[in-house]
């Protein structure tokens, strides 16, 4: 199945190339940029801080807030500036993702705040965002149980592949499955399923998520080895 190849000339099972970096946004306490391909990312993280406005405080633990936006100039017809009903949804679904990762309860009255910017979009964005928001809230240094990863993986022309590229997620007979983990204890975060498959194939497209996580985790742990040293 690895041997038949893909536009990009990528095996069925190989990642786009990925970069990585901490730090890089100097004003915010943690920052990461992100690259899958063509898909680019920045996650900026702020907190825990006092929460504003003050009635979304819990005492009980620290609120977890993402922002998930597309800029206009990152796809093809220009995006009309701001947040509309997917960039909310995705925000929930990448807020639900990260928490479990997180010791909310140690921080209670403030907030967590995560800014993600697509700059390039070419599919797996919410993936690529959830891989920098992860990196940018270790490089912020708050405690958490372990990293979170992500990957898309899916079927496009009868083929079930990792890390779809646009083109590919326009295939008439496309599936798009994006997947999160936390690869220490193998607890999924994030599992969606846009399209129609069978059991059989369903459970070959997480098993190949899988595998793409464990990877994408070696670079991120890799991205702050660089940053903070072995
Ligand atoms: N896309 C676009 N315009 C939009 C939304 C999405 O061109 O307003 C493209 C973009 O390349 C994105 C892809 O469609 O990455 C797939 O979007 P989807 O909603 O499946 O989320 P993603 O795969 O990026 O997590």
């Amino acid at each position: 199945m690895t041997k038949k190849e893909r536009p990009d000339n990528r095996k069925l099972d190989e990642i786009r190339p990925m970069k990585m970096k901490a730090g890089v946004i100097k004003r915010a306490d943690g920052s990461a940029q992100v690259e899958f391909g063509l898909t680019k990312v920045v996650a900026a993280v702020y907190g825990p801080r006092q929460i504003h406005p003050r009635h979304q405080e819990d005492a009980t633990k620290s609120v977890l807030r993402c922002r998930y936006n597309m800029l206009p100039f990152s796809v093809s017809d220009r995006k009309r500036q701001g947040y509309d009903r997917r960039s909310t949804e995705l925000a929930k679904v990448i807020t639900e993702a990260l928490e479990p990762a997180l010791f909310l309860e140690e921080f209670p009255k403030t907030a967590i705040d995560v800014d993600m910017e697509i700059v390039q979009a070419d599919a797996g964005t919410r993936a690529a965002a959830i891989n920098a928001a992860s990196l940018a809230i270790a490089d912020a240094g708050i405690p958490m149980r372990d990293l979170v990863t992500s990957v898309a993986a899916g079927r496009a022309n009868k083929e079930l592949l990792l890390d779809m590229t646009k083109e590919e997620e326009d295939a008439e007979d496309a599936v798009d499955v994006p997947m999160a983990m936390m690869p220490r204890t193998g607890k999924i975060t994030l599992l969606q399923m846009d399209g129609i498959v069978t059991p059989q194939d369903t459970e070959k497209i997480i098993c190949l998520a899988e595998v793409g996580c464990k990877k994408i985790y070696e670079a991120q742990k890799k991205a702050l080895l660089e940053k903070y040293g072995s």
